[in-house]
């Protein structure tokens, strides 16, 4: 499973701007606001930015 932050697209659940997004296989992906990300996908995408974080300072 592989989840990031976004700014682009609404949450599933509630339709308020979407925060965080889970990439599914196939290209497929859900999305979800900050009230409604699980905690996995929030530890994900955080852990994603960081080591992005850390590429981009090189
Ligand atoms: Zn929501």
């Amino acid at each position: 499973m592989k989840a990031v932050k976004t700014h682009v697209g609404r949450c599933d659940t509630c339709g308020e701007p979407a925060a965080y997004a889970q990439l599914l296989a196939g290209g497929r992906s859900f999305r979800f606001c900050e009230q409604h990300a699980p905690l996995l996908v929030k530890k994900q995408a955080d852990a994603t930015n960081s080591s992005n974080e850390a590429n981009s300072k090189k």
